[in-house]
């Protein structure tokens, strides 16, 4: 039945077949650490777990478990796995498929701390990384080596939005045995499902899209059952699993193919306004033909998400920070995802004036409303 279901109904309904207790419309939120046997003789002849199959919740939990069924089924992977945060999901991958000699590729464009990790974290463990921009498959294929484990992606990237060729890359990588990883925060499984253009695993930070409303932490891999128990097993050993309430608040999966509908058209809407503006040097979506991988993206994405960032002129930075003082329904701050619109803004040189890249995501607000109010305070920018 589930293969006849188109994703919208799936996310409502996977899991969910047998009534929750008492008619609750809401899954149960099983909030414990533990589940017992109701006898010794039934859990020692099951393998230690109780007669519903399980034992510990660093090891499983009902509720997360609903939440990686619904990841599977977007992602569609065989399985998926749910952590405390996106770093814990991608620092278990990386440490799952790597050990002492091993050198990984990796896109210098990749979310900061994952750079971190590889590059300054690892090296303890003698794992070694290179960083390449990543835009075409040549590249990847140059900077191979023999001992070359992984190759990292993260496509779009969530600064400068560079975007890999993920099938083209994961073919290369395959007829050489190199497990690809592909961060698909940005696109979310809406828009661009990584694994099935080749990419083995697939990670989130569903801080941010998936969970949608800025209130839950947590982090996902997905991939082949084969990886997925492999990496399983760190979870278990390294214990940064999701706890059930925060499983539970992954509700948010129900609202989002209504809520990415919306963030491609207001985030498209925004940023098409935004490149007509004389204070707007450039903007990077990879949605717009101006995007110098529009084409690809159009190739291997079928939407696009609302975190976006746009380049001025020369400004002083009294102007930046006067443009950012004008905004009445923007927020500063570095997370994205949510219902609420947010800006981050960097000089781009040292000198005075210079260039800015501001980085802009376009939350569930009326698009009308958050383009009046670039409108209004834009003039700070004029150089
Ligand atoms: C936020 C983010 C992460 C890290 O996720 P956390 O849940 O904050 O640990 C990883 N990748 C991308 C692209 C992100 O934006």
């Amino acid at each position: 039945m589930e293969h006849e279901l188109s994703l919208e109904t799936l996310l409502q309904h996977l899991g969910e077949e047998t009534p929750f207790p008492y008619g609750s419309v809401t899954p149960p939120i099983v909030q414990t650490t533990l589940f017992t046997a109701p006898s010794l003789r039934l859990r020692t002849e099951h393998g230690g777990l109780n007669e519903a199959g399980y034992v510990y919740t660093r090891e499983s939990n009902p509720t997360v478990r609903l939440a990686e069924q619904k990841i599977a089924a977007l992602e569609q992977t065989e399985d998926a796995l749910c952590f405390a945060s996106g770093m814990a999901a991608i620092a278990s991958a990386i440490l799952t498929f790597t050990r002492t000699g091993d050198h990984v590729v990796c896109v210098e464009s990749a979310y900061p701390p994952t750079r971190t990790l590889l590059e300054s974290w690892l090296t303890r463990y003698g794992v070694q990384a290179t960083f390449i921009e990543g835009k075409c498959p040549e590249e990847f294929e140059r900077a191979l080596q023999p001992n070359t484990r992984l190759i990292y992606l993260e496509s779009p990237s969530s600064m400068v939005f560079h975007l890999q060729d993920l099938r083209a890359v994961s073919m290369l990588a395959r007829e050489r045995g190199i497990l690809t990883l592909c961060d698909n925060s940005w696109a979310t499984p809406i828009y661009q499902n990584p694994h099935a253009l080749g990419v083995d695993l697939v990670l989130h930070s569903a801080s941010k899209y998936l969970g949608g409303h800025s209130d839950l932490l947590a982090g996902v891999v997905a991939g082949r059952r084969e990886h997925i128990e492999q990496v399983r097993q760190t979870r278990s050993l390294l214990g940064g699993v999701l706890e059930p309430f925060g499983a539970w608040l992954l509700r948010g999966l129900r609202t989002l193919p209504v809520r990415m509908t919306r963030a491609h058209h207001s985030g498209l809407q925004v940023a098409e306004w935004l490149e007509q503006q004389p204070q707007v040097a450039r903007v990077n979506h990879p949605g717009l033909p101006s995007h110098p991988q529009h084409a690809l993206a159009r190739q291997q994405m079928r939407g696009y998400g609302s975190l976006f960032s746009f380049e001025t002129h020369p400004i002083r930075a009294e102007q930046a920070y006067a443009f950012a003082d004008r905004l009445r329904l923007f927020r500063f701050g570095c997370s994205w995802g949510g219902y609420e619109s947010l800006l981050l803004g960097w000089a781009q040189a040292d000198t005075e004036p210079a260039p800015w890249l501001f980085r802009i995501y376009i939350g569930l607000e009326n698009p009308d409303d958050l383009i009046r109010d670039l409108q209004g305070a834009l003039p700070a920018l004029t150089p």
